[in-house]
């Protein structure tokens, strides 16, 4: 076996797989274009082994925020593989699927009703038609990303640069239908007039959201957004694939003590198996009735059995507050060490999803310059880091002890030293590019 085998399977896919991959997210040229492994033979804890039998420690972004508890966890494991053993299938429905409708409610008293679905995307589709269906508007505002689907990229027709703010630059609506142009409206988190002032031109259905993404609420924001929401009719959905079971045992809404009418929840509630949910208050919720949202494989067996499992290991592991602390204890050594060698970074997201950048003109190259040198020591690394339970004191150790060494030569590097000399290939993307 060569030493590159993932860069070659990663070129032979582009040529038969249009963009190489299903999410923007795992593409190699996000992380060391030419030179990142690309691809994995197993994984387990928070260790990767790639197609040539190399194995690293991944301090990055752990499956793109899924397993909070590790990879390939034996619990959920086992546990999936007793209903494959029984059946993923049949004519008739999975119980599993009540018991998890039955959890999630219990965790959100708020809530009355349940769907589920398999991705974060459709999670997120469902939701905005339950909502249109519910109030009979067409009309969205929305914060955050929301993933692929027409109703969220038509807020680039006419503006290119409107979903831009939002996560991803970058975005074409191409084969957006242009008819849905002026149906979803982005806006700014924690700018309370320019939601209102929204609201105030156009007759706006649905306010979706994501409850915190890289800075927290200021000045009661939440409150704010369910107050104008609550007067004006309108249907408030939190987005939480990505916040959900992060810092709280379920949405982070709970925490800041604000109840949406819809909430959604994705990536970690399987620990990496397919399974997202759609939680509501029943007024809204029984919209669905009357509208067609349907779909053969939201009725396997493993989605909810892998989250049934996850959540009983997360409650027992209570895995929220040990993602906290590590993330929190990782964010405050990228400080201490960027003080030490006089970098300035800016650090943003929740403790357990973790990011910083460098204040610098030269700042995706020196993200390259980590991600490449922490591979050749052996880690997935790259300027962010979504914390798990199998991060372990020594992993993190390990970690700061190389990356010292590396903001040190990016000092050298603010000082003059030469950059493009020390990268041994292309820097890597920002936001959506297409590859050819
Ligand atoms: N919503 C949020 C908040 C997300 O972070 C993501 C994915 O990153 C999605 C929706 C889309 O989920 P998926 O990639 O599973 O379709």
């Amino acid at each position: 076996m060569s030493n590159n085998s993932g860069v070659d399977l990663w070129n032979r896919a582009k040529e038969i797989i249009p963009g190489g991959n299903m999410l923007l997210s795992k593409r190699p040229e996000m992380f060391l274009p030419d030179q990142w492994p690309s691809y994995f033979e197993k994984a387990k804890g928070c260790e990767v082994w790639d197609l040539d039998g190399n194995r690293y420690i991944d301090m990055s972004i752990m499956g793109i925020g899924t397993n909070i508890l590790g990879y390939a966890h034996d619990e959920v494991d086992e546990s999936v593989l007793r209903s494959v053993k029984k059946g993923n299938m049949s004519t008739l429905n999975c119980p599993e699927e009540v018991q998890l409708a039955e959890r999630l409610l219990e965790l959100h008293p708020w809530a009355d009703m349940v769907r589920f679905a398999r991705s974060g995307g459709e999670a997120n589709a469902i939701s905005i038609r339950i909502a249109r269906a519910a109030v009979g508007k067409d009309k969205v505002a929305f914060c955050g990303y929301h993933g692929w689907h027409d109703w969220y990229l038509s807020a680039n027709i006419g503006d290119k640069e409107n979903l831009a703010g939002q996560l991803l630059p970058g975005l074409e609506p191409n084969g957006v239908p242009l008819n849905l142009k002026d149906t979803a409206f982005p806006f700014e988190y924690n700018d309370i007039d320019g939601l209102t002032a929204l609201l105030d031109s156009h007759d706006i259905g649905a306010i979706k959201m994501e409850v915190v993404r890289n800075f927290g609420p200021e000045d009661d924001f939440l409150v704010k957004v369910r107050s104008l929401a609550t007067e004006r009719g309108i249907v408030l959905i939190f987005d939480e694939c990505t916040s959900g079971f992060r810092q709280t045992f379920g949405g982070i809404h709970k925490h800041f003590e604000v109840d949406p009418d819809i909430a959604m929840f994705g990536k970690a509630l399987g620990n990496g198996y397919a399974i997202t949910a759609i939680i509501g208050r029943r007024d809204v919720m029984e919209a669905a009735q009357n509208s067609f949202i349907s779909s053969t494989f939201w009725t396997e067996r493993i989605g909810p059995t892998a989250a049934l499992k996850t959540l009983e290991v997360m409650q027992r592991e209570k895995s929220w507050e040990l993602i906290t602390q590590t993330g929190g204890q990782v964010k405050q050594r990228w400080e201490n060490l960027a003080d030490k060698h006089n970098l300035k970074i800016k650090q943003w997201g929740l403790n357990a999803l973790a990011g910083f950048s460098f204040e610098s003109r030269d700042a995706m190259k020196y993200k390259t310059l980590i991600t490449q040198e922490m591979l050749a020591k052996g880690f997935l690394a790259t300027n962010s880091f979504y914390a798990s339970i199998a991060h372990t004191k020594d992993h993190i150790d390990e970690y700061f002890y190389y990356l010292n060494v590396i903001f040190k030569i990016i000092t050298e590097c603010e000082d003059g030293r030469d950059i493009d000399s020390l990268l041994k290939g292309p820097t890597c993307h920002d936001g959506f590019k297409r590859l050819n």
